[in-house]
């Protein structure tokens, strides 16, 4: 922590919009299509560190053309949502485990950490300040995007001098339009998103660009995601689409362990000690997809699911591999997928109790 630093600490300067925008029918929101009146905005130089935290109008930013961001894409970002309760309170579910991530991620791609109490300040505040944004219908959210760019301009390839962290929030329903309708998963073998040493585990925005060629390829055969191996055998299990994956298998739950390529989803956490606290058994360990294979041709496959902010639990009704397709519980939600559901959006909106204190 640089010297300064704490004396900013929390002294977000607060600009409020003079032209609120008017609020769209939250009913036919397209994700991520629509953006709140108000955006976190804080800069950092390697003289002053991070300095002048402020909540201002949302609005187009500029950069020179030669900010390292459009070049060697030095940059990453967060997802968390808000939640309205019953009760018109608002929720944001594990807010500092995202700030945690955003900070490793931050740590990878050489851009320096933020202060976590200010950053989960900033997101309490920005809320607050537009809950008017939150929607107030079932199964919809306000999404948050904290991000850091490089804006130093140099084309010289190093760490950026200067970085601008921002806040920005979208009002959103499902993020698939399946809901929790079960999906169809396309198991990818030519294509890879991370190797073990790269940067799987960060959530930098090369992992997504890296992706969109094969997810595109998927879309078109009507699959809506791909299911990624390893990048170093092609053998072992990784993630789904943007999302964790987890399977039944012969009463057991089973989940990749976390290899250094795979992004640790605060939902793949929450969702592994809900199963611990209720005794179901759940490992994080290496499955191959000839173990997946055998296990569905022996009848042991009993469900599957992707976790993520975003769905925060899709079923997988089928998984295509090797020419053959795997249905997966007839291609219905299994009830342990639904029961998961349930819970973590109950506890999200405050519907069921929060034994873990998951909701601030
Ligand atoms: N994997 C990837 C690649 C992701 O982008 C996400 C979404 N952040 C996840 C998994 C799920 O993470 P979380 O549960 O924290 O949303």
């Amino acid at each position: 922590r640089r010297e300064g630093e704490l004396v900013l600490k929390n002294q977000i300067d607060i600009q409020l919009s003079t032209n609120r925008k008017e609020k769209p029918s939250f009913s036919n929101l397209k994700f991520g299509k629509t953006y709140t009146d108000h955006m976190f905005i804080m800069d950092y130089s390697r003289e002053k560190g991070w300095y002048d935290p402020r909540i201002v109008p949302y609005q187009p930013i500029t950069l020179d053309p030669a900010a390292t961001i459009f070049h060697y894409g030095q940059t990453i970002f967060e997802g968390l949502k808000a939640y309205l309760s019953e009760n018109e309170e608002v929720f944001l579910f594990r807010p500092d485990e995202n700030i945690k991530r955003l900070n490793r991620s931050s740590v990878r791609m050489c851009i320096p950490e933020v202060d976590e109490e200010l950053a989960l300040e900033a997101l309490k505040k920005l809320v607050a300040i537009d809950r008017d944004w939150v929607p107030n219908m079932e199964g919809m959210s306000l999404y948050i995007r904290p991000f850091i760019i490089s804006t130093e301009p140099n084309l010289d390839v190093t760490p950026s001098q200067n970085y601008r962290f921002m806040i920005i929030m979208s009002p959103v329903g499902s993020f698939y339009k399946e809901g929790m309708d079960p999906v169809k998963i396309a198991v990818e073998s030519d294509y890879v998103r991370a190797v073990r040493g790269g940067t799987g585990n960060a959530k930098t925005a090369g992992n997504y660009a890296g992706a969109m060629l094969v997810q595109e390829k998927a879309s078109a055969s009507g699959y809506s995601q791909v299911l990624w191996l390893d990048g170093n055998e092609k053998k072992y299990i990784e993630e789904v689409g943007s999302m964790n994956v987890f399977f039944k298998i012969n009463g057991e739950v089973v989940t990749p362990e976390l290899s250094g390529s795979i992004l640790e989803g605060i939902t793949r956490k929450s969702v592994i000690e809900l199963l611990k606290y209720w005794g179901v058994p759940v490992s994080e360990r290496r499955i191959s997809i000839d173990e997946l294979h055998e296990a569905y041709q022996k009848g042991q496959l009993e469900e599957a699911f992707g976790s993520g902010t975003a769905a925060v639990i899709s079923p997988i009704g089928e998984l295509f591999w090797n020419n053959e397709k795997m249905l997966i519980n007839d291609g219905k939600t299994g009830d342990l997928s639904l029961k998961v559901y349930k819970t973590l959006t109950g506890i999200q909106t405050d519907k069921e109790e929060d034994p873990f204190g998951w909701r601030v």
